[in-house]
């Protein structure tokens, strides 16, 4: 009963993208498809499926307790992985929003594009590249795709369309994606986290506005607030009616510029960074237990190496996995001697 109807709601929705959108939009009715077959829903359009299948997997959850960039910060309102993924969305459905492009594809690389992160941020995806070099390395765009399609569901992985998967897999600076939602996220991914690390640094006591080259400051603005606000503009503007998404010139250098005043003054900053060198030694201790004691893996992962999969790739995964807090405690569990209850020897 109702069948019909419901189904004409997902068609309404995928006519109405054709009627509304730019012609250089990723259409859902055209996806390029998902790996395994399945029926389609009545009311959402795959994208919108796809969205929906990462907000409520268990990877996406585990980013509020990964590293942005100040380790497991204590302080409440600096970023971690989440609040960065937030601002990624925000920033990304604002600008496709703006050009006719697709929204829900947009929404459903960005909420994906980090879940492969490590955790302790770059520390810990260096850490883990490091190691696993000889075996192909590690990053943290590839293990995004590596959570869809393999990791989620024990096994099962999410089944994202293509577009989806291109867009997390293309995110990082070096590569590009096919569409130009994949290519939204891309830049949005770098306009939140120049920004935001900018605002984290000046909250943590480590810079001050001021101290921000005059000459970027008088290009893109002298606040978080309006450095955003013009980023986003300029994108929109300097992409209107063309099949790409660009910056204006000015404003590409000049975020250049504010990128390496953050790798000067706040990511190799000694107060900041201080910890790089433990999470180094943290990930490699957790990593030689496991790869020694695979029984003290979870099920989960004991699952994927009885299914065949290598023992050094899966404790590369379960380390990949693990939030900031998850990793300390286990360390602690695992390496630091458990003290004497002192009252249990008072009462003998
Ligand atoms: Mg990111």
């Amino acid at each position: 009963m109702g069948n019909d109807n419901s189904a004409n709601l997902r068609q309404r929705q995928e006519e109405r993208e054709h009627m509304m959108l730019s012609k250089y939009a990723s259409f859902a009715d055209r996806t390029l498809g998902r790996d395994k077959d399945d029926i389609q829903c009545d009311i959402r359009t795959d994208f919108q499926r796809d969205r929906d299948r990462i907000l409520h997997c268990k990877a996406f959850r585990r980013l509020k307790d990964k590293t942005q960039v100040f380790l497991s910060p204590e302080g409440d309102h600096y970023r971690t992985r989440l609040t960065h993924t937030l601002e990624v969305a925000q920033n990304a459905r604002t600008i496709a929003r703006a050009l006719y492009l697709n929204e829900d594809l947009t929404e459903a690389i960005s909420l994906g594009h980090d879940l492969g992160h490590t955790p302790f941020g770059h520390a810990g995806e260096r850490a883990l590249n490091k190691i696993t070099k000889d075996r192909g390395g590690f990053s943290h765009n590839e293990q995004s795709v590596r959570v869809v399609e393999i990791l989620e569901k024990g096994g099962r992985g999410l089944n994202l369309t293509r577009e989806v998967r291109d867009g997390i897999l293309n995110h990082k600076s070096a590569l590009m994606p096919d569409t130009l939602e994949g290519k939204i996220v891309r830049l949005s991914d770098k306009i939140a986290y120049v920004n935001s690390d900018i605002d984290d640094a000046i909250r943590a006591g480590i810079i001050s506005e001021s101290d921000i080259p005059k000459e970027l400051t008088d290009v893109l603005g002298d606040s978080t607030k309006r450095r955003l606000n013009n980023i986003v503009h300029d994108i929109v503007h300097n992409s209107e009616g063309k099949n790409d998404i660009c910056m204006s010139e000015d404003v590409e250098q000049s975020m250049k510029g504010l990128r390496n005043y953050l790798f000067a003054n706040v990511y190799t900053n000694p107060t900041a960074k201080g910890e790089e060198r433990k999470v180094e030694h943290l990930v490699e201790q957790l990593y030689d237990y496991f790869i020694h004691h695979t029984e003290k893996l979870t099920d989960e992962f004991i699952g994927f190496i009885r299914e065949g999969e290598s023992i050094e790739r899966t404790v590369c995964d379960f380390i990949a996995c693990m939030s900031d807090r998850y990793a300390i405690n286990l360390y602690k569990d695992i390496m630091i001697p458990k003290s004497w209850s002192v009252k249990s020897i008072e009462h003998r």
